[in-house]
């Protein structure tokens, strides 16, 4: 696929506009050759933005949900017709396997579909009142203009995530992708212009993150931001909103336990762990970053699950069969091996991998990698490593791992192996995550809530939960005689 050597990358009030002056190249992590360059914008472009998305809000909140929902399913139509090209896009700035990247395109025309559907379900309420001589409403109203911030591991879906309730609510959307992957972000803002999103409703401003990040907190137009990333960013975000008291939705960090109980389907349970940990080659949020197997079969469950792991095939994510592509950059690559030397030297042992890959490709290639013996003292087990390294601990009864899994400054997501429903229920109940999976591990869908505890994040997507962190709840009294 052959881009432009320079792309249009800002879009206000229905505009892509003409290049500020600065450009940022965007690479290929798989080869590091550059694939175009984009737009570097800043304050000047957000405030830009805010004024177009405040300037729609009025026109666009006062929409009927029949309205917005029509715009949401031809761009859902759109996105899924284009699903193969975009899913190019996605692979060609991102990394991941094609198969994965079109999956991930389809997932988020998903969210688009669904909420074209929740559109017209914004409902209120009618409260009972004690006295006979009032009346009591909830109404709920769009929230207003949304600074919408998004990362590079799923650069579509969690782009769609966001704007696709937004829409629906009726509120309007200034969004700052990832600088690694602002090619999906295009995209999708041009499928929404060919749906015919009237000016101003939606736009993007790709460049200084810092700079675009303050002027959406400085703003007092800016209502909500929606954010998902790291969870130092996030913390920047609560610190800095508080001078305009502006609502925030947060998706950070994840440090997520698997545990395989004596009893799981051995076999099964290796292949969603495999699943868990190696998609997107590590870099999800809710992805197994520690693996808690019951010590009965321990060496077993490890001999399988490893046997998998050494099939997996490493290269760009554009050739046909690849499992495994590169991490995003230099930084994480550095991190990965950074965790797994500090596990080395406190004694785990290296069951496959635990090297770069020495493969024909100049990209961040890490081998998938298997350590046993881990322990709590390792940086591995606390902190979230974004790769494809996964510590394995043993542990004897149910009480005393799940002390262990819930023992995390993190609360996005935790995984449960096993057969017996007793224990299945009994541990989803004491895990102290916003998502638990019961032998299952790819929880995220658009029907229902995803969202962390703890340090893990604010609020949730998907589902009608989803909608209504976009609509603020009016109450109404009403005195009757
Ligand atoms: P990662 O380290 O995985 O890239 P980040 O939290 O830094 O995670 O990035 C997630 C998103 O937050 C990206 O779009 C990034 O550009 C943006 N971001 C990073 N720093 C800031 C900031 N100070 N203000 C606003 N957005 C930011």
């Amino acid at each position: 696929m052959n881009l432009e050597n320079k792309t249009k990358s800002i879009w206000i009030n229905g505009i892509w506009k003409d290049f500020t002056g600065k450009t940022e190249t965007i690479y290929n992590p798989a080869t590091l050759e550059p694939i175009t360059e984009v737009d570097y914008g800043g304050e000047i472009e957000t405030a830009e933005a805010i004024q177009a998305a405040s300037k729609a809000f009025s026109s666009w909140s006062e929409t009927t949900g029949r309205e917005r929902s029509r715009i949401l399913y031809k761009a859902a139509e759109l996105m899924t017709q284009n699903a193969e090209r975009l899913g190019e896009i996605l692979t060609l700035e991102q990394g991941k396997p094609l198969t994965e990247a079109i999956g991930e395109v389809k997932g988020a025309a998903s969210f688009l579909l669904w909420y074209a559907e929740e559109a017209s379900r914004g409902y209120g309420e009618w409260i009972p009142p004690s006295s006979q001589s009032k009346r009591l409403l909830v109404i709920p109203k769009p929230i207003g203009v949304v600074g919408a911030i998004t990362p590079w591991n799923f650069p579509s879906s969690m782009i769609t995530r966001k704007i696709a309730p937004a829409l629906a609510a009726g509120c309007t959307i200034v969004l700052k992708p990832a600088p690694e992957t602002p090619l999906s972000a295009i995209e999708i803002m041009k499928i929404f212009q060919k749906a015919g999103i009237p000016d101003g409703v939606l736009n993007l401003v790709t460049g200084d993150a810092e700079a675009i990040g303050k002027a959406l907190l400085e703003s007092k137009d800016v209502k909500l931001i929606t954010f998902t990333g790291s969870t130092a960013v996030g913390k920047y975000l609560i610190q800095e909103s508080a001078a305009h008291v502006k609502k925030l939705s947060l998706e950070l960090g994840g440090h997520a336990p698997s545990i395989v109980f004596e009893d799981a389907d051995m076999e099964k349970a290796a292949t969603l762990v495999l699943g868990s940990k190696f998609r997107n080659n590590g870099q999800t949020c809710i992805c197994t970053n520690r693996l808690y197997v019951h010590e009965s079969i321990a060496e077993e469950f490890t001999a399988v699950l490893t046997e998998k792991v050494k099939q997996l095939k490493i290269g760009s994510g554009l050739e046909k069969g690849i499992e495994l592509g590169p991490l995003i950059n230099k930084k994480a690559l550095d991190k990965v091996h950074v965790h797994l030397e500090d596990a080395v030297e406190k004694g785990a042992k290296v069951i496959c991998g635990g090297t770069a890959w020495n493969g024909d490709l100049d990209g961040y290639f890490y081998e998938p990698t298997i350590l046993s013996n881990a322990t709590d003292e390792m940086i591995i087990m606390s902190e979230e490593t974004f790769g494809p390294l996964l510590p394995i601990q043993t542990f004897k009864k149910e009480d005393e791992v799940i002390h262990a899994a819930n023992n995390s400054d993190y609360g996005l997501a935790a995984y449960v192996f096993t057969e017996n429903t007793n224990c299945a229920i009994r541990t989803s109940e004491k895990l102290d995550y916003g998502i638990v999976g019961i032998n299952d591990v790819f929880p995220a869908t658009p029907e229902a809530p995803f969202g962390g505890i703890k340090q893990s994040g604010i609020g949730k997507e998907g589902g009608h939960h989803g909608m209504h962190e976009f609509l603020e709840k009016k109450f109404i009294s009403i005195g009757i005689e």
